[in-house]
This record gives C-alpha cells, sequence and structure tokens, in this order.
C-alpha cells in the first residue's frame, strides 16, 4: 500500500504515528493510500525546519526570492497534466476541472513571481525639516496553512507562494482525503531549487492542526475549511497570540431576474451547481427566480439540463461531475434530500440512487434539483456540498435580497440581469464578500484577493492577492535624521 509521506527541511520522510487513515478513489471506492496522522513531535521538527531556514531567506533580495517562484512557474506549467491526474484520482473531479484548478493555483504563483514590486514599500523625503521616512513590510518568520479537500492543489497554492515570496518559511497541513497532489507540487518545488525547510508539508489531524495553533514559532496561520472548524482555528490561533485568516463555509445565492436570458442562466447554473459535484465554497446551491413566471421558466429549462447530467469516473473523457469525496459525504447528501423530501420541498430531479456501470461501489450523487424550497428547511439553512441545487421563488427584487443578506454565509453571489440599475444597486448593497454580474463563480483573479463576508470567513484579510501580501508581513516604518539636521538642546514637547 502507499504510504503517503511528510516533506521536512527538503527531504521525504515517513512519519512513525501507529495512527493511519486510508486514503481512497472515491470514483471506484477503492483504498488507494494510508495516510499516517503525523505526531506532535513530527509537527514539531517541520517548524523547527521552517525557522532554522525563515533568518537567511528572509533576509534574500526579494528578486532572488522571486527567481526561484519562476522556476517553480515553469515546472508546475510543464507538469500541470500530472498533477490534474494526482487530483482526480483522489479527489474525483474530472480532469478538465482540476486542470482549471491547477490553473487558478499557477497564476497565484505568477503574481508571487512580482514581489519585488509588491515590497516596494513607501518613501517620504522632509517628513520633517532633515527629517525622512521609509514604511516597508517585513515578513513575519514562520507561517502555516490548513487545507481542506475541496481544492488540494489550489487552496495551499492561495497560501505558500505569496507567503514564502514574501520572506516567510512555510508549514502545510494538507487535507488527509486528498494528499497526494499538494505532494506531487512540493516535488516541484524542491526541484525548483527552493533552500531546505522554506516549505514543509506534514499529514494528520486535529492533534496536527492543534499542534501547529498553538506552537509559539508559528507567527501566522492561514486556514481554509468548513465554518465550524474555521470559528475553532481563528479562536485558538488568536489565543495563542496569532495572526488568523480563517476562511469557511458558504450558501451562494444566484437571483435570476425576469429579464435575464433564461438559457444562459440556467447553463450558468448547471456549472456554477454542479461542476466539481457542488463541491466549491463558491458554488451556487440557491436558485432566486424573481417573479413566478421567471421561476416556471427557469426551472423548465433547469430539468432537462439536470437530468441529462453526464456523471462519471474522472477516467471517462464525457463525464461532466465525478463522485463525491468519501463515503460518508455521499450519505451526508443523501440524508440533505431525504430531509428536503420530507420538508415538503418539490424534487424536480432525484440524484439519489445513481452510480455509473461499473462503478457501483463509487461515491456517486446524481444531479438533484428542488424547487419550492423555502428558508426554514435544512436544505436552505446548510451548507450540502453536493450536487443538490435548491431553487427558493422570490416574489420581487427586494425580497431576494433580503433573503441573501439575512443568510449566516456570505462567501459569493450572482445576479443575472440586463438591467444596468438593479445590478449596481445588487453589488453595492449585498452583504456577500464576492459578487458577480451575469458571472455565476467569481473567484477574484491573483491579483484581487479572495474572502467572504459574515459566517464565511473569520479575521481580517482574505488571500492571496494585496490583502496575502499584508498578511504575512508586518509593516516597519524607518524615520531617519542625520547629524547635520538634529539642533542643539533637548525637546520637551510631542514632535510635530
Ligand atoms: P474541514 O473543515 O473538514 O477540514 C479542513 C481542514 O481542517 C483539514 O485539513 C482537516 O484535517 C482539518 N480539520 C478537520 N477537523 C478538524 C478539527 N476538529 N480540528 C482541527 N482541524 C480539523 O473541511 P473539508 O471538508 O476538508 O472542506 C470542505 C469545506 O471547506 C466546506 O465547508 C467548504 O465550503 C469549505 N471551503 C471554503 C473555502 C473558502 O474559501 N471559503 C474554500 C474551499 C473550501
Amino acid at each position: 500500500m502507499n504510504i503517503i509521506q511528510n516533506a521536512i527541511n527538503g527531504e521525504k520522510v515517513t512519519s512513525t504515528s501507529p495512527n493511519r487513515v486510508p486514503v481512497f478513489n472515491p470514483a471506484t471506492g477503492e483504498q488507494s493510500a494510508d495516510l499516517p496522522l503525523s505526531t506532535a513531535d513530527e509537527v514539531n521538527a517541520a517548524v523547527a525546519a521552517a525557522k532554522a531556514a525563515a533568518p537567511a531567506w528572509g533576509d534574500m533580495p526579494p528578486l532572488k526570492r522571486a527567481r526561484f517562484m519562476f522556476k517553480f512557474n515553469e515546472l508546475l506549467n510543464k507538469h500541470a497534466d500530472d498533477i490534474a491526474r494526482e487530483i482526480s484520482k483522489e479527489h474525483g473531479k474530472t480532469h478538465d476541472d482540476a486542470l482549471g484548478e491547477v490553473a487558478r493555483g499557477i497564476e497565484v504563483v505568477e503574481y508571487a513571481c512580482g514581489i519585488p514590486s509588491l515590497l516596494k514599500g513607501d518613501f517620504s523625503r522632509n517628513v520633517g525639516p532633515s527629517v525622512d521616512t521609509v514604511a516597508d513590510r517585513k515578513p513575519l518568520g514562520v507561517v502555516a496553512g490548513i487545507t481542506p479537500f475541496n481544492f488540494p492543489a489550489m487552496v495551499p497554492m492561495w497560501m505558500y507562494p505569496v507567503a514564502i515570496a514574501c520572506g516567510n518559511t512555510f508549514v502545510l497541513k494538507p487535507s488527509e482525503r486528498d494528499p497526494s497532489a499538494p505532494m506531487l507540487v512540493w516535488d516541484l518545488f524542491k526541484e525548483a531549487g527552493f533552500p531546505d525547510g522554506v516549505l514543509n508539508v506534514v499529514h494528520g489531524d486535529k492533534l496536527a492542526v492543534d499542534t501547529l495553533l498553538d506552537h509559539p514559532d508559528v507567527k501566522a496561520i492561514s486556514f481554509v475549511g468548513s465554518t465550524p472548524i474555521a470559528e475553532y482555528v481563528y479562536k485558538r490561533g488568536t489565543d495563542a497570540g496569532k495572526r488568523v485568516q480563517a476562511l469557511g463555509g458558504a450558501k451562494n445565492h444566484m437571483i435570476v431576474m425576469p429579464d435575464a436570458d433564461m438559457d444562459k442562466a440556467a447553463d450558468a447554473l448547471m456549472g456554477a451547481g454542479y461542476g466539481s459535484a457542488g463541491e466549491r465554497c463558491m458554488a451556487i446551491s440557491v436558485a432566486v427566480p424573481v417573479g413566478e413566471k421567471t421561476a416556471d421558466a427557469l426551472v423548465a429549462k433547469l430539468r432537462p439540463r439536470v437530468e441529462a447530467l453526464k456523471v462519471g469516473p474522472a477516467t471517462d473523457g464525457d463525464a461532466e461531475m465525478g463522485p463525491l469525496i468519501t463515503k460518508a459525504h455521499q450519505d451526508k447528501v443523501l440524508g440533505y434530500i431525504d430531509e428536503g423530501e420530507k420538508a415538503g420541498a418539490e424534487l424536480v430531479v432525484d440524484g439519489r440512487g445513481y452510480a455509473p456501470q461499473g462503478y457501483e461501489n463509487g461515491y456517486y450523487v446524481g444531479g438533484t434539483l428542488f424547487d419550492r424550497v423555502t428558508t426554514d428547511m435544512s436544505i436552505y439553512k446548510e451548507e450540502i456540498f453536493g450536487p443538490v441545487l435548491s431553487v427558493v421563488r422570490a416574489k420581487d427584487y427586494g425580497e431576494a435580497v433580503d433573503m441573501i443578506n439575512s443568510h449566516e454565509y456570505g462567501n459569493g453571489t450572482a445576479i443575472f440581469t440586463r438591467d444596468g440599475d438593479a445590478a449596481r444597486e445588487f453589488a453595492d448593497k449585498i452583504e456577500v464578500g464576492m459578487v458577480g454580474v451575469n458571472v455565476p463563480i467569481p473567484v477574484p483573479v491573483a491579483y484581487h484577493s479572495f474572502g467572504g463576508w459574515k459566517r464565511s470567513s473569520f479575521g481580517a484579510h482574505g488571500m492571496y492577492g494585496p490583502e496575502g501580501v499584508h498578511f504575512y508581513t508586518r509593516l516597519k516604518t524607518v524615520t531617519t535624521r542625520w547629524p547635520g539636521g538634529i539642533k542643539e538642546g533637548a525637546v520637551f514637547t510631542f514632535p510635530s
């Protein structure tokens, strides 16, 4: 059995932990690897390696650090296909979808290649007589990232390229469900020639996470995962005096206005609702048509599309959507469909009991569509993280907006309309961090920053882009006067 190794101080090492969890191929239900849950000592060794590497790495001129990033970028592009295959094998998403994930991760590396410009800082001459001020940003030291299963390559790359380019060293704790893609990316990172200890990877569960959260040498924590764990990580990390950014779960709504192109809106909902089997934090899981006529037209367009959705393993080039990540998650999603039906929602397309021929042990759920969902139902309130789209009918635009603003999550949202006034008003007033106008999955590009509102995100900073640079650095402001500019005699008033 393939045993997943850690990467500490530039070397692959096998954990000595007796506690192991299986890694599965969700398309077949077969175990593909064993993952040891690292001990606290192993996590401490990774932090020690990162700490030893931090001074020299942080002192290296940013241009030189950028040169390693350029090489890393080149290798990632060369091996994008291989990384995508590793993702699909353990996550189950289609090859093209996995390639998209890799491409969005690479974009962050490209952004990090520009680090000399990003760290330039501010200079003001003559802030007082013969006095100059320089403000620039310094690395924090050792920082850590804890990441979810749904983007095993991209989400880690939201974090460490920026952190490392800023002069920090990094310890990554990836998801225990699909660890092979981040390890292949680590191999490429090593091949790019980065010094040992700059990026370390430890696998594990709560023990590994808690060890990082409590470790005095870890100065900042980046987390992406479900909301209860994000909140826990934020509290425990900040209690330990660390800077923490913790991104959580979501329930993303898409308003469809009466003037929208219904075919384009339905196509957008198909990709955003069922792509990656709905296991995206920016997936649209609630469609909100405005008015009964719009709702009837939209459901009529969606029904045949959902019925025709091609669900299969990533090895089937025709598949539009793969299986769910685990058997437990498949059961959870099926449980939500049962709950929705019992609560009185209209089950338009039922994805229960579906498995492609020859893959009966895989964790499949077919595309599922509910109509006439109401806001008191669990399928509306909770994040399902599966291929289940709920239609909640709104009588007017105001009701649609109130619905979104009242939801506990505020990650992404979209409006489909031709009305510029409505779109502008929506973008301005909606209480959600990332908004799309006729764009169903408005994930910001690498030179902007990613971040939700409300219980989708804890902490002040978004990930990657300028927010990433701010999160992984601290401001230092130096005020300078040379002796020629100093007047004789002590001054006891506040400098002005
Ligand atoms: P998860 O919260 O179960 O796990 C995330 C990470 O936390 C993993 O590395 C895991 O090992 C660790 N972890 C799990 N339980 C823990 C505990 N009790 N104590 C400490 N650490 C623990 O999330 P998941 O199932 O891997 O990912 C899906 C979730 O991630 C969804 O809720 C999704 O919305 C969210 N997500 C959010 C974003 C975003 O940007 N907001 C992006 C991707 C995924």
